[in-house]
């Protein structure tokens, strides 16, 4: 608030009054004066900045209340503290002043003191919400510049880190001597190291300033855990560790919810599973019955009417080094991990748990842990969600003739059903073009290319992809319009599966890519793991999202 001396408005029909309080207050506030209702509106309409106004009831034309009346229901009028006075001591007209807004009511004939203490009481408050209101706006738009930041430098930094991750990835599988090879495994796992603490740090900053938002969209519950455990796999194998999935036969096989949320509380689950276990076994179960439970707002809105809505119960179960019960509760706080020794022998932000507990609240559950604390016993951690969840719709569906018939059946389809994909990528940039490229021969699928928006329409014309890999910001035409178009202007057969790939990781980048019609998101940097799960998760449900275009999926 501005040094400027706060401004009280007198409202009387009577001179003597206003030339009352004029004289008991007028060294200490800027006095304004209005003889009427009507000329309180007509002021306030030109001086917005008043702190304060004594208002009194009764008055010709339009009275006390009948001001507060018309103040309340006119948005664009400023709202004043409003002091109400009046010769009416009755209780009903206190009760009414009140009602309609009004801060106080002083009795006339005034007591001085007791007029003089009430207003300045009124002042002082008045002050102080303007101070707060102030503070709370600066804090937003602060808030809102550092998340602007932040978006920014996460895609700054995803970019180049593409190129490194991609690169190496690349090198790796050419012929290296065995000191190049480890110069080159440091070079990659920094690179994740930078990613995984990009991610996490975007994420975390999004949830603390109130900015995570829930997509509702139709996914296989079975492929979103598949394609989540499927990206860590390669860690469990590299230690020896065995990692089995359980889904309970009885549950829907569609859910409508945020699967690429629920990607990220299980990568992160069993990322650490991985992590804080030197011998035995990874077990990912995942458990289900119907509830009662509130649903998530926006998966409520997103259900059909034949959904149910189910408690999902995760478990991720390790044969680790455990969790002293003392340290089991903290855990979940940001930066917080078990100790000191344990930080710096595994690394690590302390952010991903703090991040899934969020998560999982925001699905309308949460998450713990069960832990001995005992090395070798392990620990198990628990993560529960509400979802609706669709079988009818699963078994109704279409069957894929029509896709399988145009497909070349090779014996390379047959070893790898990711060959059979006929993929295009839309990328302009030369270097991305090359990695995304390799990345993709390397988990045996070929791509055609096209170097932006309108070539990746004109080869939908052409021919029919099942899968387009789609860049977002391009010249010509944006991956975002390209999309679009290619959903509006393509018959059912002639859809392909969009997956954006983007260096943009932000909510509101997700959304727009997903109402343009894309069916899953990937973030720069892209990974050969990454890209094979994703590809993989766009075999099971082709048909169907196909023939309804609009019901998107994402993965992290
Ligand atoms: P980070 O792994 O990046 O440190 P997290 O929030 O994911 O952050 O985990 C916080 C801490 O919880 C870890 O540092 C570790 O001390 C402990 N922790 C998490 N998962 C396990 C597990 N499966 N076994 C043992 N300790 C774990």
């Amino acid at each position: 608030m501005s040094d400027r001396r706060q401004r009280l408005l007198v409202v009387d029909d009577e001179p003597s009054t206003r030339q009352y309080v004029a004289g008991l207050l007028g060294d200490r506030y800027q006095l304004l004066e209005a003889a009427d209702g009507a000329d309180v509106l007509v002021l306030l309409e030109a001086e917005p900045e008043v702190d304060l106004i004594l208002l009194d009831v009764m008055m010709p034309g339009l009275d006390g209340f009948e001001v507060l009346e018309i103040l309340k229901s006119s948005p664009e009028l400023p709202k004043p503290r409003v002091i109400m006075f009046s010769a009416r001591t009755d209780t009903d007209s206190k009760v009414k002043a009140f009602a309609v807004g009004a801060v106080d009511y002083i009795e006339k004939p005034f007591n001085r003191g007791e007029l003089v203490a009430r207003i300045d009481t009124q002042m002082r408050l008045q002050r102080i919400d303007a101070e707060l209101r102030q503070a709370k706006q600066e804090a937003e738009a602060a808030n809102r510049a550092k998340s602007e930041f932040l978006a920014n430098m996460s895609h700054e930094i995803r970019n180049p880190l593409n190129a490194i991750i991609g690169i190496s990835e690349l090198l790796a599988a050419t012929n290296l001597d065995a000191v190049q090879r480890d110069y080159l495994s440091t070079i990659e796992s920094s690179g994740n190291t930078l990613l995984y603490l990009i991610n996490d740090i975007l994420d975390y900053s999004k949830i603390e300033a109130g900015m995570l938002e829930l997509n509702a969209l139709r996914f296989v519950l079975a492929s979103c855990i598949e394609g989540a455990v499927g990206m860590v796999r390669h860690r469990a194998d590299e230690k020896g560790l065995a990692l089995r999935i359980q889904l309970d036969p009885k549950l829907p096989c569609w859910f409508i919810g945020d699967d690429y949320r629920l990607r990220q509380i299980l990568v992160n689950l069993v990322t650490n599973a991985i992590k804080f276990t030197e011998r035995g076994q990874i077990d990912v179960e995942f458990r289900g019955a119907p509830t009662t439970d509130p649903v998530p707002v926006p998966f409520m809105r997103a259900a059909d009417e034949d959904a149910t809505a189910y408690r999902l119960h995760l478990l991720v179960r390790d044969t680790g080094i455990g969790i002293p019960p003392g340290q089991q509760a903290r855990l979940f706080d940001k930066f917080s991990q078990v100790d000191a020794s344990v930080t710096r022998r595994y690394g690590g932000t302390g952010l991903g748990l703090a991040i899934s507990r969020h998560l999982c609240q925001l699905l309308g559950g949460d998450i713990w842990v069960d832990s001995s604390g005992v090395q070798g016993e392990g620990s198990t951690f628990h993560c529960t969600l509400v979802m609706p969840g669709c079988s009818a719709r699963c078994q109704a569906l279409p069957g894929p003739p029509d896709v399988d018939d145009r497909k070349p059946e090779t014996a390379a389809a047959i070893d790898n059903p990711l060959a059979s994909l006929r993929v295009l990528l839309a990328e302009d940039n030369l270097v991305n073009q090359k990695v995304v490229l390799k990345l993709l021969e390397s988990i045996g699928v070929r791509a055609n290319l096209a170097s932006n928006g309108l070539e990746a329409i004109e080869a939908v014309e052409r021919g029919v992809y099942d899968v387009i890999l789609m860049d977002i910001q391009m010249p010509e035409l944006d991956g975002i319009s390209a999309s679009r178009e290619i959903r509006h202007r393509f018959p059912p057969h002639q859809q392909p599966q969009i997956i954006a790939l983007t260096a943009n990781a932000t909510e509101e980048d997700r959304r727009i890519c997903i109402e343009a019609g894309m069916n899953d998101f990937i973030t720069k940097p892209i990974r050969a793991a990454k890209l094979s799960a994703v590809l993989h998760a766009c075999l099971t449900p082709t048909v169907d999202a196909i023939h309804a275009a609009g019901s998107p999926r994402q993965s992290p």
